[in-house]
């Protein structure tokens, strides 16, 4: 059966790149009807966080994503990585290493003197006890580093690129599996080791993550050759790249997945953009749907090899289409924040139906729910501001009468609805002996200001809700 996992290290918020993995083992997971899974791999104690576990959890949930087992920690499972250290030393694949920090550096040195790639020369792979003991008396204590045969080839059928071959040569000799410890016989295991732990004991069919595993990959796949075990199938997923085709940073501002939430995103476009980060559906048209959706279709054989660039354009179209489909109850709910942070006055109780009617008109012009602000500016306002244009119009000659006339009428139209409304603008049309147009570009300019926006109708009906219109009114003939 199918078994995934996704396995953050809570050194930092849930990172694009992570939340992406995560959403393609998600797809995996539910397209076959496996398991997905939650492996939390907070060894490194001088890092890892509860709250960044916690915003990594949230962070998943926000986008729609449910895990079936977990989330399992790393930290409280180092029994067993470091039984399965043992395991090695006593077959004889792992040996203790008393080389010390200033010797790996001055190795290390004279490689990069001579243009060499670092690696450990496997200098103590061979040590007998004696010296052992010779070096314990030294007060040396030793790392213990897995054998890694520099003549293999290692070799596996990638999910997403097919036939990868590494010269274990290439590895960076044999491998440190766990740290020096002044009190123990051998100190905290590492990450290579504990993953192959891990994803053997969870009974782990694919491994999807980031193409930046490869190396670490070729050794893991050692690993389970020393525990003789069989590996799982793996599957290694495009770098993001920001659109300059680099790796996507935090120079670029959007490493955290709520960075992208507060930029105004919402988690149903957001996880729809990040299943097409580095995947084709087999209708490549096809850009809008639910993660559920995406997981019918998903395979790991429409994953691309090359870099996944992020296209804020599309993000922003997919937002836009989840924007203006949205129910406005839902859209007001996710915009009071906003409005509040903005300072704009409501009282959320007696003005819910009129938020939401205000809601549903600006839904259209928004591409972000950050935009709202802007957008909805022109309904909160005491005083408007008024742009060029819309001064210049209400200083044109007979604009003061179109006014005048407006305001003289629009007590009698009660209740105010679109019908009145057109009827008001005819009334006033006709009594001044003007175009329409004429009529509705000035009370455009005079009760919002501009000479651009949304339906002036539906938004007159709005300001009349509020009482907003008879005060503009004045305030433009005052
Ligand atoms: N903790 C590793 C990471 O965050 C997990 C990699 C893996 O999936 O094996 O990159």
């Amino acid at each position: 059966s199918v078994r995934v996992r996704i396995a953050p290290s809570p050194t930092g918020k849930l990172h694009i790149g992570t939340a992406r993995t995560a959403v393609f083992n998600w797809l995996f997971a539910r397209h076959h009807g496996g398991t997905f899974i939650l492996r939390v791999e907070d060894t490194d104690t001088a890092r890892s966080r509860p709250e960044f576990t916690e915003n990594i959890k949230a962070g998943l949930t926000w986008l729609g994503m449910t895990w079936d087992e977990g989330p399992y920690f790393q930290s409280e499972r180092l029994h067993l990585y470091r039984e399965a250290v043992q395991t090695l030393l006593d077959k004889g694949l792992a040996y203790r290493c008393f080389t010390s920090e200033e010797e790996l550096k001055a190795l290390r040195d004279r490689q990069r003197a001579v243009n060499q790639a670092p690696r450990y020369d496997n200098r103590h792979r061979d040590l007998t006890p004696e010296q052992c003991a010779a070096f314990e008396a030294e007060g040396r204590r030793p790392v213990i580093r897995f054998r890694i045969d520099d003549d293999r080839e290692v070799v596996w059928d990638d999910c997403v690129r097919g036939r990868v071959a590494w010269q274990a040569g290439d590895l960076g000799g044999d491998m440190v599996i766990a740290r020096r410890s002044e009190t123990e016989d051998f100190g905290q295991p590492l990450y290579n080791l504990a993953v192959v732990v891990d994803d053997l004991e969870m009974q782990i069919s694919h491994v999807i993550r980031g193409e930046d595993h490869i190396a670490n990959t070729a050794k893991q796949i050692l690993l389970y050759e020393a525990f003789g075990a069989k590996e799982p199938a793996f599957a290694h997923t495009p770098l993001i790249l920001n659109e300059q085709g680099q790796k996507l940073s935090k120079r670029d501002n959007v490493t955290s997945i709520f960075d992208f939430r507060d930029l105004g995103l919402l988690p149903k476009a957001m996880a729809n953009y990040m299943a097409l980060l580095g995947w084709t559906p087999p209708d490549s048209t096809q850009e809008l749907f639910t993660l559920s959706e995406a997981a019918k279709l998903f395979s790991l054989d429409r994953v691309s090899k090359a870099g996944a660039k992020f296209d804020w354009a599309k993000l922003d179209w997919i937002n836009s289409q989840y924007l203006h489909h949205l129910p406005p109850t839902d859209l007001v709910e996710l915009l009071v924040p906003r409005w509040q942070a903005a300072g704009f006055a409501f009282d959320l109780e007696r003005d819910r139906p009129w938020l939401e009617d205000m809601a549903a008109l600006i839904a259209t012009s928004l591409t972000r729910l950050s935009d709202a602000t802007e957008q909805s500016q022109v309904f909160f306002a005491k005083t408007l501001s008024f742009s060029d244009a819309a001064t210049t119009q209400l200083q044109q000659d007979g604009v003061g009468a179109i006014l005048q006339a407006t305001a003289d009428r629009l007590a009698d139209r009660s209740p105010f609805d679109l019908e009145s409304a057109q009827d008001l603008v005819k009334h006033v049309t006709k009594a001044c002996g003007v175009k329409k147009g004429v009529v509705m570009k000035s009370l455009r300019a005079a009760l919002t200001g501009d000479l651009r926006g949304h339906d002036l109708m539906q938004s007159w009906l709005l300001f009349n809700r509020r009482g907003l219109d008879a005060s503009r009114l004045q305030d433009a003939l005052a």
